[in-house]
């Protein structure tokens, strides 16, 4: 995660790195405003993390509260985004510049102090710059500063202070799990050094046990890869990993866009490779490999069709051990909830390639619950990706090309209103069942309890004076009793009298 130069000079103040006084402004209105209470001239910079922002006029220098407003909208005007907004800060003007950084290497295998005695743009690419090879325990040893300090041709205050700030930009690295932390330039100012920018990233990976830090500037995160990722972080049980792809015009130019959607990241690569021959252009990468709850495979197929132009949808796994029973269930409940008007089948060319555990079972399940027609094929364990490519390019033979049909919106499902007779209880993943008892009065097939066994535990459900109620406690249900695999769900509304539903959360808040 990268922060912006405000953030990342948040934290650099707070491992008591000296930086310019200032803050931040969401509009030009808020740069008048912290301008005006910082007194005399003001750097006003777009938090746009682009290395261009320099050579594109959107850090400028500005002597007072009303220049730096004016440079704000011009800034806005000249095509900066308005999602990040401005850090205003008191103009420092360095006797001397320098560069120093603490990064990881992936060659060394091991963080490098990297410290130049002078700074600016492309400096960290020169030869210049001194390199020391940290110990991931120790971090710089004295040696590593004192190198630092001849290098910069320092003396008295000023060489103790940098051989202080190196050591803080440590702690910030180690402290909280960061993959960069670089001050370029670092100014001499007044016998003071000073952070005039800065860059900071966060590996995402070492959020455990990483110090806690908040931004304050929102990230500029993609909605959609936002709901992907807390429906993964809300649901530990197998990975949902959804990214956009973000092909230059040029690479879409005459070329197909499609949602592809894999089990194994190995097969999402052949699979991109097979179709590719065929003209389509994946506008997006999905892997949900380690058997993950047929709700969250429900949550991710809906995320991939929120997606605007996808003339189709390409799903295939690898030969793999993940109960793919589960995982057809989260496909067909997450048709039929896109797809009411036609019981589930889709407005576009799908294909379903099962391998693997359970595979049989899946593309049953998916025939039973009537999302297979025209628009789609199933394949099994007997396909290879080349095969499933062929037979997906075969769906779009014929049909003209764009308009697509419409993205569908991350629409949360109804559950029925809270009247006598229904049951409701919460599921481990932040999602919610509920059962109308009045119609299981008329049942006669129990189709809950069938689809509910479980050879090694107890079922959830139990049907008791010809009504469905749960059998285990809402507590134990809401800890992950329900293994969320809507067998329930669906086979109720093939055999029963359609009376359970379950809402899923969708947002990146409710997730
Ligand atoms: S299958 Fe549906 S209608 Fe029948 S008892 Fe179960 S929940 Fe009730
Ligand atoms: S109640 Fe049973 S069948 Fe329904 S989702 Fe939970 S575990 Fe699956």
């Amino acid at each position: 995660m990268r922060l912006t130069e405000h953030d990342g000079k948040r934290l650099l103040a707070l491992a008591g790195i000296r930086v310019p006084d200032g803050g931040w402004a969401r509009d030009p209105d808020g740069v008048r405003r912290l301008a005006g209470s910082l007194r005399g001239a003001v750097a006003v910079k777009l938090q746009d993390p682009a290395p261009s922002r320099l050579k594109r006029g959107w850090v400028r220098r500005c002597i007072d509260a009303r220049a730096a407003g004016e440079a704000a909208s011009a800034i806005l005007r000249e095509g900066g985004s308005p999602s990040l907004g401005f850090r205003v800060e008191r103009w420092r003007e360095p006797e001397r510049e320098f560069y120093a950084a603490v990064v990881s290497d992936p060659a060394a295998r091991a963080p490098v102090l990297l410290f130049g005695a002078q700074g600016g743009r492309g400096v960290e690419e020169g030869a210049g710059v001194l390199r020391r090879v940290l110990s991931i325990r120790r971090g710089p040893a004295p040696e590593d500063l004192r190198a630092c300090v001849a290098a910069a041709d320092l003396s008295g205050r000023a060489a103790d202070s940098l051989g202080k700030l190196l050591s803080s930009l440590w702690s910030v690295y180690r402290s909280h799990g960061a993959v960069l932390v670089e001050v370029n330039p670092l100014g001499l100012c007044g016998g003071d050094l000073v952070a005039l920018d800065a860059r900071v990233e966060l590996d995402p990976d070492a959020r455990e046990g990483a110090a806690r830090f908040e931004p304050e500037v929102p990230a500029d995160e993609d909605p959609l890869e936002r709901v992907a990722g807390e429906i993964d972080r809300h649901d530990h049980r197998g990975v949902a990993h959804f990214l956009r792809v973000d092909w230059p015009s040029a690479a879409r130019a005459g070329r197909t866009p499609i949602g592809l959607h894999c089990v194994g990241t190995g097969v999402s690569l052949t699979c991109m490779d097979e179709l590719a021959r065929h003209g389509f252009l994946p506008i997006n990468f999905a892997d949900t490999s380690g058997n993950p709850t047929a709700s969250k495979i429900c949550r991710v197929v809906r995320v991939i069709f929120a997606q605007e132009s996808m003339a189709g949808y390409f799903f295939m796994t690898c030969v793999s051990s993940q109960q793919l029973a589960h995982t057809a269930r989260g496909i067909a409940k997450a048709f039929l909830e896109m797809f009411p008007g036609s019981s589930g089948r889709p407005d576009r060319p799908c294909l379903f390639c099962f391998r693997g555990a359970w595979d049989e079972e899946a593309q049953g399940i998916l025939r039973a619950h009537g999302v297979v027609g025209a628009n789609v094929r199933v394949l099994g364990r007997e396909s290879s990706e080349r095969a499933a490519a062929d037979a997906f390019a075969e769906l779009f033979r014929g049909r003209t090309a764009a308009p697509f049909p419409p993205a569908h919106p991350l629409q949360e499902a109804d559950l029925h209103e809270d009247r006598p007779g229904i049951v409701r209880f919460d599921v481990l993943s932040g999602g919610v069942i509920s059962i109308d008892t009045e119609a299981c009065v008329r049942c006669t097939s129990y189709a809950c309890l069938r689809a509910c066994r479980s050879p090694s535990d107890e079922p959830v459900l139990a049907v008791e004076g010809g009504r469905a109620r749960l059998r285990i406690t809402p507590e134990e249900a809401r800890r992950g009793g329900c293994v969320e695999c809507l067998a329930c769900v669906l086979d109720c509304r093939l055999e029963g009298r359609d009376a359970i539903r379950v809402r899923l959360p969708l947002s990146a808040e409710g997730a």
